[in-house]
């Protein structure tokens, strides 16, 4: 699953953690957002999925208001210790610019299937339909991940703050 983070860095020039796919024991999973000053500003918003750190980039970052709707764009699995990765990426590494925590904690699946149960959260991705629950100190309460239909490549998401928590 960290196949296209690996192959996109050279870990001898950047800081950026190499990582392995792993399992964490707490029962919670966690997310953090971190503010990426690379070419373009832009928000990664990452999950904990089975191990890596699911990740989209919302160039306007979470929305704090459910009447807005933020384009989030699907990028590449992190691994586990990129959550707490702070600094500087160099200049002309891919990402060059500075990462710093926007906000982190824990989330909870909320996503039903038809009969009621639980959705698992690789399931609900890539079924293109992820509702969460955050528990963060900025991101608080229910939001939704919806993949739209119209674009080319399927990596572009709207991330939706929902009005019922
Ligand atoms: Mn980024």
């Amino acid at each position: 699953m960290l196949k296209e983070y690996k192959t996109k860095r050279d870990f001898k020039k950047t800081s950026e953690p190499a990582g392995s796919s792993r399992k964490r024991s707490s029962a919670q999973p966690m997310f953090v957002v971190q503010e990426h000053h690379s070419s373009h500003l832009h928000y990664d918003v990452r999950l904990e999925i089975d191990g890596v750190l699911a990740s989209w980039a919302v160039p306007k970052g979470p929305p704090l208001d459910p009447a807005d709707k933020r384009l989030a764009v699907k990028t590449e699995d992190h691994p586990m210790e990129y959550g707490t990765f702070e600094g500087e990426i160099p200049k002309g590494e891919y990402g060059g610019g500075t990462v710093s925590m926007w906000d982190k904690g824990t989330y909870e699946n909320s996503k039903l299937k038809k009969d009621g149960i639980l959705m698992s959260m690789k399931s609900a991705v890539k079924a293109g339909h992820i509702e969460i629950i955050f528990f963060g100190k900025k991101l608080k309460g229910k939001y939704a991940f919806i993949r739209t239909a119209f674009s080319g490549e399927k990596k572009n998401w709207l991330m939706i703050k929902m009005k019922i928590t």
